[in-house]
């Protein structure tokens, strides 16, 4: 009885949601990031997809992408200009004057699409949620027109407004009206320009992203001087900047900086922030001053040349750090790791670490890939998974190297896992384990079975390794896997028949089966599979029985 009581008031609780007010509910979904998130909701149920499609009337998308091709030449053949007395001035004035001679019919199509749609669907709204602008060619030609529109949408009260202008070597420059809206929230741009003199003064900023923009340090400053809301602050690949200091913005939360110009400093100081992201350029000089950032939890630094000094000075910055990902930090050579909320460490691709002593009891995962084991010292007693990748070519991971790590996880609970593009070998039990080879590419260590399966697959379909060798339990998971995966494959597998990629079951030819034992193996048996492969994958049912009955 109680079970079913649960339940209705579990039902009662979703109807909820669904019973809330439209604005409400077209609030929620503003609150998803993703577009592909916001269509789904239309599955829901019937009242979600009426929600859905009464919060889209409000989204503006126009895209210059789709008039591109000579397909849509023919697409969009019907697009005619609308009666003169609902064309907007701007047209009237510019439309025939500058694209009336020119043999260009897709901007022009473009432009009177655009046109059409704001003055019969854009207009009469009251207010719009979001605006998206996509040109890439002709920026020029459309400025007058691309002026006109965004100032529609900022007069619409525009919460969401997104700008991508793309052209070499010349930045569209955006209209002042962008600047001073009380209702924009999200402001996403690329290839635009902001004049120096731009008044800046956005109040319900949360989200700003400027990518490949021409841009200075005094802009930068204008908008953390007129946006004091802002979350959430990507610039990427912006050109211009010199000294980036920021500090002001009392709810910053997430930063993000990839260096395009030579950036001299990066100074932080925000104290809400919790995740940082730096893509130094191969050359980049930049010094990084993240003291005043003590509440970092996710930390992203990609730095050719950060030295040892000024890593480890950062990093005694953030006591609450819980993610660190370090990416081609190529000058670092001895780093030591000391944290107790630290649960995910990346090393990736580090080519100079010579020495690293990690001291983090707390530590969930673990992420390498280089071509030495630099670890001195690892103190990580509650890792569950653990991955090494050798990217380099001379695979100079030694066996006595990589005996002596793996050791130290043993009677842990782990299972192992190493695989070259030619062989692949299972352990679940790393008791008594000799390594015989040193040529592998992928040594994963996890507790899950479930992840084992994962991987196996993973690589299989990445690579057609020759022989697999499983040291598995009597009771393993595993066992299942090969047994229903691989050994009892039937000749032309059935799955994958509505994909044109096919999975790797299908390139399978032929296997042999070899059970060995080995003075370990008493209680976990071990077997090896001779695996042969066919280039091209295997037909499908229907291709044999059509090929049959022909
Ligand atoms: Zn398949």
């Amino acid at each position: 009885m109680v079970e079913i009581t649960n339940t209705d008031e579990r039902a009662v609780d979703a109807d909820r949601i669904s019973e809330l007010p439209e604005h409400i509910l077209h609030h929620i979904l503003c609150l998803l990031h993703w577009p592909m998130d916001i269509a789904r909701t239309s599955i829901l149920s019937k009242k979600w997809k009426v929600i859905w499609e009464s919060f889209m009337s409000f989204v503006f998308d126009f895209d210059q992408r789709r008039f591109q091709s000579s397909k849509a030449a023919d697409k969009w053949d019907h697009i005619q200009p609308l009666p003169v007395e609902k064309q907007s001035s701007i047209f009237k004035q510019v439309f025939e004057e500058s694209l009336g001679g020119i043999e260009l019919p897709l901007i022009r199509k473009f432009i009177l699409f655009v046109e059409n749609t704001i003055a019969t669907r854009l207009d009469p709204l009251p207010s719009i949620q979001k605006f998206r602008l996509h040109v890439f060619f002709s920026v020029d030609l459309l400025t007058p027109f691309m002026n006109h529109w965004i100032s529609v949408a900022t007069d619409k009260n525009v919460n969401e407004l997104d700008i991508y202008a793309k052209m070499d070597g010349k930045f569209y420059m955006l209209p002042q009206v962008v600047f001073v809206s009380s209702t924009i929230t999200s402001l996403k741009l690329y290839g635009c320009g902001v004049g120096d003199s731009a008044v800046i003064k956005l109040q319900n900023l949360r989200e700003l992203s400027m990518k490949s923009m021409r841009i200075n340090d005094k802009i930068v400053h204008n908008f953390v001087q007129g946006c004091p809301l802002i979350e959430d602050m990507r610039l990427i690949n912006c050109y211009g900047l010199r000294l980036l200091h920021v500090s002001s913005l009392p709810k910053l939360n997430r930063f993000a900086v990839h260096e395009r110009s030579s950036l001299r400093s990066v100074k932080l100081e925000a104290t809400n922030l919790e995740m940082f992201w730096f893509h130094g350029k191969k050359s980049s000089r930049c010094k990084l001053i993240l003291a005043g950032c003590g509440n970092l939890k996710h930390l992203t630094l990609k730095h050719a040349r950060m030295a040892d000094k000024s890593f480890q000075e950062n990093i005694s910055y953030f006591p609450l750090l819980e993610m660190l990902f370090l990416l081609q930090c190529h000058a670092l050579q001895r780093i030591t790791i000391l944290s107790d909320k630290l649960k995910k460490l990346s090393l990736v691709r580090c080519h100079k670490l010579k020495e690293a002593n990690i001291d983090a009891p707390n530590l969930l995962s673990f992420e390498y890939t280089g071509t030495e084991l630099p670890l001195s010292s690892m103190n990580a007693s509650r890792l569950q998974e653990v991955k090494l990748h050798v990217k380099s070519q001379k695979q100079k991971f030694h066996p006595f190297e990589l005996q002596k790590f793996i050791a130290g996880f043993d009677g842990k609970g782990f299972k192992l896992f190493l695989a070259s593009r030619q062989d692949v070998n299972i352990y679940e039990e790393l008791r008594g384990l000799h390594l015989l080879h040193s040529r592998v590419y992928k040594i994963e260590l996890t507790k899950s079975a479930r992840m084992l399966e994962n991987l196996l697959n993973s690589h299989l379909r990445d690579f057609h390794p020759k022989t697999l060798t499983f040291m598995t339990s009597p009771i393993s998971d595993l066992l299942v896997f090969i047994q229903e995966k691989i050994l009892k494959k039937e000749k032309t597998p059935s799955c994958c028949k509505y994909y044109s990629k096919k999975c790797w079951r299908h390139y399978l030819e032929d296997v042999k089966l070899f059970e060995f034992s080995s003075a370990a193996s008493a209680v976990n048996p071990s077997m090896s599979l001779e695996l042969k492969w066919s280039a091209s994958p295997l037909p499908l049912p229907e291709d044999v029985e059509i090929t049959e009955a022909y």
